[in-house]
């Protein structure tokens, strides 16, 4: 059955005719589905066979008020932009002329607005067969602030057609993180530069020019950009002309060829005095001082896009003539999938070897890969409204680790997949109030809003779960046939769901009568995601299947009824590498027959491909545990890493024994696989931070020493050999943390000795030894630990001498490892210091923040304590936040509390809360009381006694 959708029903309709209008074709064939069903945003169907129907709640009202009035829609833009970046000045003038059909007679043409003043607006009508346009009004204008609207109204009533608006305008720049944006650097003159860069997603085109700017209003763009001539433009377009300004030979004017048709939010500029690396049409842009570590970009780049058209079968220059990714200085670690111009944060796109890490290394090629991935799903084919905003962000996840397959298998990057993706999914997606993906939204903060994990996360699990159920050649069929029937246009989930149904049409994929689009519909309209329970009867195989929501701390009753694909593998049938065939359990719970022996374990979700939890009666975990000590590697590695996270969060929801848990990760002993150890540092770490401090310390220690000794004989701290693999050096990272964290003599003497021998001075007779990159996180934090200041100073030399802002970030988190009162003062001077006139601390604007994150999260107790002392002074609070942020202080106040365990800690929690009071939001105090007593309160719950009782009689074994 069908519920209609009781909010936004005209909204959904009026895309479709101006989808239809824009692209004259007949949406009713392309999607073959009855717009009803794209209503149906809140509706959940029936189970397969079943007569279950479930109704979830309508999301809230949307404002309809801030959608655009359907009565006329835009064609072509062309803009004209005059930018004074050069000189840092904040303003900039444009002429835009928007081209717009009038589809039903009005005297308003509505369109987004913001922070732009209009100087001036003539309207001209323009005959369809060409010729002049010629004037025939100038509108008066009236701007909504709130609904961010212009509305141009005209003398007499409009008779449908075409028309121009020419709009004379100015804007500014401000420190948004969105629109037209000033970064700065320092070149090799060490003089402050200034360039501009755009970022208009989700609702930011409209602070560039006035413009229909929503994602289905798709258009044409002529960009023209009047800049200094020392400085270069760049945009979504290759350049056609670059002239002198015959009015001000200072100045340039640069024309850029049209665009393809597009959503406004991926237009895109630069005006910037950086350097360029080409291989034919893909290029790289970064400032000169740091273009050579933009030839990893360029290199692996190329790779990406071009495995990613071979799987897609879309050749992406058939669309655009060029790929350009550029390099912005200071802005974050975000990036941005503008068609033809991909804008990045410097440490996601630039890689330099002798100081970036494996990791950066790893963030480098997957944020080029989800971007790039963006070409296609997002840019080629954008969401119809917000509401769809996950096919962008889904597919863009997926394919961030599933193109470096492609690309750079060898580099294991899809490995992270489970752990990163699905396993991340489910701790946001847990909660109560958690949106369902399809949820809808109309305001800009609700339009940003929708960018959150579900968009990203949860549903790049989704659709990879689908990937495997369908079978890849079928989805890879679907996927092609999707983006070429919807080039150039918007498209939603019944969109997606219809062409993967053509893809396994004929086949038997699905069991009989069974659509694609039910199975999606049941994971894309109701928020949460199952927990799949398996309780055996023992008795010739039988298991009883039943399905609740999982959420954290709660048990609800089957509220709504997943689609959930399963297969299993069991001792004497441990197939975990067969993915080709799915049972569904498509009703709150089944009896199903199995050839599993009584006496042998069962797995389901063989390599967690489907997106939900496990659970199981007592006897199977009893069964897993055993085999997992008896020869672990007979259950696949990306099982083991569901096994614990699974089983840890089942716990923590009551629905397991946390001794369960305890006892499962016992066997880590033996564990040399990286993805289980992943899965399993959370729960080490969870234990850690409620224990730490504590009477129980001592018997957790003993605990880790056991499942960690093992692996740490075979790892070596404080040097990379050449053959070491990625998941390597992330287990070595992993392991080696907590074996200094633990105190493991072997690991602080390597490291501190390491960090001697590389700041040691020539006159001590010594060569320095450099610290490779990929050991730096622990050598530097562990070897920091000791009674080192000239360590400290030489690394905080290092930090104000780097450019590198990847290399930055490191050395920071790094400095916040010291136990030394006084250079951690010191540290937290640096901030109000760095404000001072032409000083020589020079932090990037997310820098300070980062500081006192660092001092705040370090190994010890005596960041917190310094921290705490330093900031119990109104007078250096008031100074630290002035320059750092209230957030920033906010956020390190968070910390301190998130480690108080003991009376004494909480004493110095009050203390600090005492004197922030008035100066950071009263929600952050009340927060920060609230976790450190649930802390304390832990310690008389079942779970703890649990863990005290498993603990100390594991000890006594
Ligand atoms: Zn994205």
């Amino acid at each position: 059955m069908v519920i209609r959708c009781r909010v936004n029903r005209n909204q959904h309709y009026r895309w479709y005719a101006i989808v239809g209008l824009l692209l004259g074709f007949e949406l009713g064939i392309a999607a073959s589905v009855s717009p009803l069903r794209e209503l149906a945003a809140w509706d959940t169907l029936s189970p397969i066979g079943g007569s279950t129907e479930t109704v979830f709640a309508p999301a809230a009202e949307i404002d309809q008020s801030y959608f655009l009035p359907n009565n006329s829609i835009p064609t072509h833009y062309s803009i004209s932009l005059e930018t004074d970046i050069h000189q840092n000045v904040r303003t900039f003038r444009a002429t835009t002329w928007v081209y717009l059909t009038i589809l039903e007679p009005s005297d308003r043409i509505t369109m987004h607005l913001q922070e732009l003043t209009i100087m001036e607006a003539r309207l001209y009508r323009v005959a369809s067969s060409g010729g002049q346009a010629i004037e025939i009004d100038q509108p008066a204008r009236i701007v909504n602030i709130a609904l961010e609207h212009v509305t141009f109204r005209t003398a007499a009533t409009l008779p449908t057609g075409n028309y121009a608006l020419r709009i004379v305008y100015t804007g500014i720049m401000l420190n948004y993180q969105s629109g037209y944006l000033a970064s700065q650097y320092r070149n090799e003159q060490d003089q402050w530069r200034y360039v501009g860069s755009t970022h208009f997603q989700a609702t930011h085109a409209r602070r560039l020019l006035p413009c229909y700017d929503e994602p289905a209003l798709k258009a044409t763009f002529d960009l023209q950009i009047r800049h200094h001539r020392d400085y270069k433009a760049i945009a979504n377009m290759p350049r056609t002309s670059i002239e002198i300004d015959p009015t001000n030979r200072e100045y340039l004017i640069s024309v850029f060829e049209t665009t393809p048709r597009m959503s406004t939010y991926l237009l895109a500029f630069a005006v910037t005095d950086f350097a360029t690396r080409e291989n034919g049409k893909h290029q790289v842009v970064a400032r000169s001082n740091a273009i050579n570590d933009a030839d990893y970009a360029l290199q692996v780049g190329a790779t990406i896009l071009e495995r990613l058209e071979d799987y897609l079968g879309v050749p992406y220059y058939e669309y655009m003539p060029k790929l350009t990714s550029i390099a912005i200085p200071d802005r974050g670690t975000g990036a941005m999938e503008n068609w033809g111009l991909v804008t990045y944060g410097e440490p996601v796109m630039l890689y330099n070897p002798t100081v970036n890490t494996y990791r950066n290394r790893k963030d480098v090629t997957t944020i080029i890969a989800h971007e790039y991935a963006h070409q296609w799903f997002g840019d080629l084919v954008s969401p119809l409204w917000w509401q769809y905003i996950w096919l962008n962000e889904g597919f863009a996840t997926l394919f961030q680790y599933y193109a470096t397959r492609l690309a750079v298998p060898g580099d294991e990057y899809w490995e992270l997949f489970n752990g990163e993706v699905i396993q991340r999914a489910f701790q946001d997606d847990a909660s109560e109030t958690i949106h369902s993906m399809n949820q809808n939204a109309a305001t800009p903060q609700e339009i940003l809003a929708l960018f959150d994990s579900i968009a990203y996360k949860k549903a790049g699990s989704v659709l990879n779960m689908f990937r495997n159920v369908l079978g890849e050649s079928s989805w890879q069929e679907g996927l092609k046939q999707y983006l070429k029937d919807y080039e150039l246009t918007v498209a939603s989930d019944s969109t997606l769901s219809f062409y993967l149904q053509q893809a396994v049409e004929g086949n038997d994929i699905l069991p009989q009568g069974v659509k694609v689009q039910d199975l999606l519909a049941s994971w894309t309209n109701a928020p949460g995601f199952p927990v799949l329970t398996v309780n055996r009867l023992y008795r010739d195989g039988w298991m009883i299947l039943s399905q609740n929501r999982f959420m954290n701390g709660k048990v609800l009753p089957v509220e709504h009824v997943w689609h959930i694909p399963y297969n299993y593998a069991y001792a004497s049938s441990a197939s975990f590498y067969d993915l080709s065939q799915y049972d569904w359990l498509a009703a709150p719970a089944a009896k199903i027959a199995s050839t599993v022996p009584d006496n042998e374990w069962v797995v389901f979700n063989k390599q967690q491909t489907g997106y939900y939890r496990v659970n199981y009666d007592r006897r199977n975990w009893e069964l897993l545990i055993e085999a997992l000590h008896a020869n672990h590697i007979a259950i696949h590695r990306l099982n083991r890493a569901q096994l614990i996270d699974d089983a840890f969060h089942l716990a923590r929801a009551d629905l397991l024994d946390m001794s369960v848990v305890l006892r499962l990760l016992r066997y880590l002993r033996n564990e040399r696989d990286y993805a289980p150890w992943q899965a399993a540092d959370q729960v080490l770490t969870f234990l850690y931070e409620q224990l730490h401090g504590t009477e129980h310390e001592h018997a957790f220690l003993i605990f880790m020493d056991e499942l960690i000794e093992e692996v740490y004989a075979t790892l070596s701290v404080d040097t990379v050999n050449p053959g070491e693999t990625t998941l390597y050096k992330y287990l070595k990272q992993l392991i080696t943390g907590w074996a200094c964290r633990i105190g493991y003599k072997d690991c602080l003497q390597r490291s501190r000795e390491a960090l001697r021998k590389e700041y040691s001075t020539p006159s001590a007779g010594e060569t320095a030894v450099p610290v490779h990159p990929d050991v730096r996180a622990v050598v530097y934090c562990h070897g920091l630990q000791e009674d080192t200041e000239p360590e400290f100073q030489a690394i905080y030399m290092r930090l104000m001498n780097s450019r590198n802002q990847a290399e930055r970030t490191d050395l920071l988190k790094a400095l916040g490892c010291s136990q030394n009162e006084n250079s951690l003062r010191t540290l937290l001077a640096t901030i109000v210091l760095s404000a001072s006139p032409g000083t020589n601390f020079i932090y990037l604007s997310e820098e300070r923040a980062q500081l006192l994150n660092a001092v705040t999260t370090g190994t010890t107790g005596v960041g917190i304590a310094t921290f705490v002392d330093v900031y119990s002074d109104t007078v250096s609070l008031q100074t630290a936040i002035s320059i750092a942020g209230a957030g920033a202080m906010e956020s390190a106040v968070r910390n301190v509390a998130a480690q108080c365990n003991t009376p004494q800690e909480r004493e110095q929690l009050e203390t600090l809360l005492k004197a922030v009071t008035g100066y950071v939001s009263s929600a952050t105090v009340n927060s920060a009381r609230a976790l450190a007593t649930a802390k304390l309160d832990w310690f008389n719950s079942a779970e703890a006694l649990i863990v005290a009782e498993f603990l100390e009689s594991y000890n006594n074994i």
